[in-house]
């Protein structure tokens, strides 16, 4: 049997804890609570087995990464195995000294995410009071360990208009780095998904802002932007095609080729807890199911983006189109598009209150 080229890089989701509650988390509605996260040993067998199968990266997200005490010894024994590090944190809790251990644990890079530049309208995201002010002081300290910084924002209707602001924010925060990303339909945005999607002229006018600012700045700050899925005309190779870049583990130890595959319900995952994870990335059933092109239907079989999209993202087909083995329906060849496109156009004019993200 042949086996897959191995996997670029990991996602560890570290914990479901997050002192934020966003609405737009794309962490399950079933957080997993705690006492079922993997041990500090666990993660570090975890990181031994992807430096023998040559992944060369690992990103610790969550939930809040730093809410697991273990953080510094996860990423030392990841540096110390020849991985390079990159920390995915909300940042509110992260204070000088914690970063200064993080630093000195050999940790490579930190995205800092940001929920607007509104501060009321952060704290109205996040549901919590105060968290803009914590960022800006933890940005500081970043900078002050000579880390360096990429600014995450995710846009979405009541912050599209802001996105120039958060492009000062992050070159502010001393970032090299931002990366706006509009909000993925998954986890807590699918119930906020009216309230969330910004309408297309917004969407357009975010656009023109980001294109100026990208001549503007050359050389200053790298500005990363994707369309979003709603009012795009083809997808996204979804985790650089399914089974190929990328394995999330996530904080019980379950092994997935995205962080959102759980949704898909007949899949079954493997967990490091039972079986070895090159076996789970060369022979597992989850990471099997999409990987490659055998699986495509019309009219991806025959297209010839088929190995550049990769058919696009299996959550969303199984979402919009009521099958994951569908199209993406984000590609105008797929004959669920105009679902999308009907879904796109339905934006809460009078939003209604935001379901928070917590565990339930
Ligand atoms: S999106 Fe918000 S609630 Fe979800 S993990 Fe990130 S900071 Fe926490
Ligand atoms: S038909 Fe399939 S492979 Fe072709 S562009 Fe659309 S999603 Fe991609």
């Amino acid at each position: 049997m042949t086996h897959p080229a191995p996997p670029l890089a990991a996602l560890f989701e570290l914990t479901h804890r997050c002192p934020l509650q966003c609405a737009y988390c794309s962490n399950p509605l079933a957080l997993t609570p705690p006492a079922q996260e993997l041990t500090t040993a666990q993660w570090q067998d975890a990181i031994r087995q992807l430096q023998a199968l040559g992944v060369l990266q690992v990103h610790f997200s969550g939930g809040e990464p730093a809410a697991r005490n273990d953080l510094e010894t996860l990423v030392e024994t990841a540096h110390r195995s020849d991985l390079y590090t990159n920390l995915i944190t909300s940042g509110v809790t992260l204070k000088e000294a914690r970063i200064d251990r993080l630093a000195g644990a050999g940790l490579d890079h930190i995205q800092l995410s940001i929920q607007d530049t509104d501060e009321a309208q952060a704290d109205a995201m996040a549901g919590v009071k105060g968290a803009l002010a914590r960022k800006a002081a933890a940005a500081r300290a970043i900078r002050a360990a000579g880390l360096p910084l990429t600014v995450n924002c995710v846009i979405q209707r009541r912050n599209v208009a802001r996105v120039a602001a958060m492009i000062d924010w992050a070159l502010e925060a001393g970032a090299r780095r931002i990366e706006i990303a509009h909000v993925q339909y998954y986890g807590w945005a699918i119930p906020n998904r009216a309230a969330l999607l910004p309408p297309r002229e917004a969407v357009d006018r975010a656009l023109a802002v980001i294109e100026d600012a990208r001549e503007r700045l050359k050389g200053i700050i790298a500005i990363d932007h994707v369309i979003p899925d709603y009012y795009a005309a083809r997808p996204k190779a979804c985790m650089g095609g399914w089974g190929r870049q990328f394995l999330v583990i996530d904080p019980a130890g379950d092994v997935l080729p995205c962080h959102a595959a759980k949704t898909i319900p007949d899949l079954r995952f493997d967990n490091v807890r039972q079986r070895d994870l090159a076996s789970i990335w060369n022979e597992g059933e989850a990471f099997q199911r999409f990987r490659g092109t055998a699986w495509m239907p019309q009219p991806c079989r025959s297209c010839e983006r088929k190995e550049v999209d990769w058919g696009g993202c299996r959550c969303q087909a199984l979402k919009i189109a009521g099958n994951a083995a569908a199209t993406d329906p984000a590609c105008a060849l797929s004959p669920a598009h105009a679902r999308l496109q009907a879904l796109a156009g339905v934006t809460d004019l009078a939003p209604s209150p935001l379901l928070y993200r917590r565990y339930i």
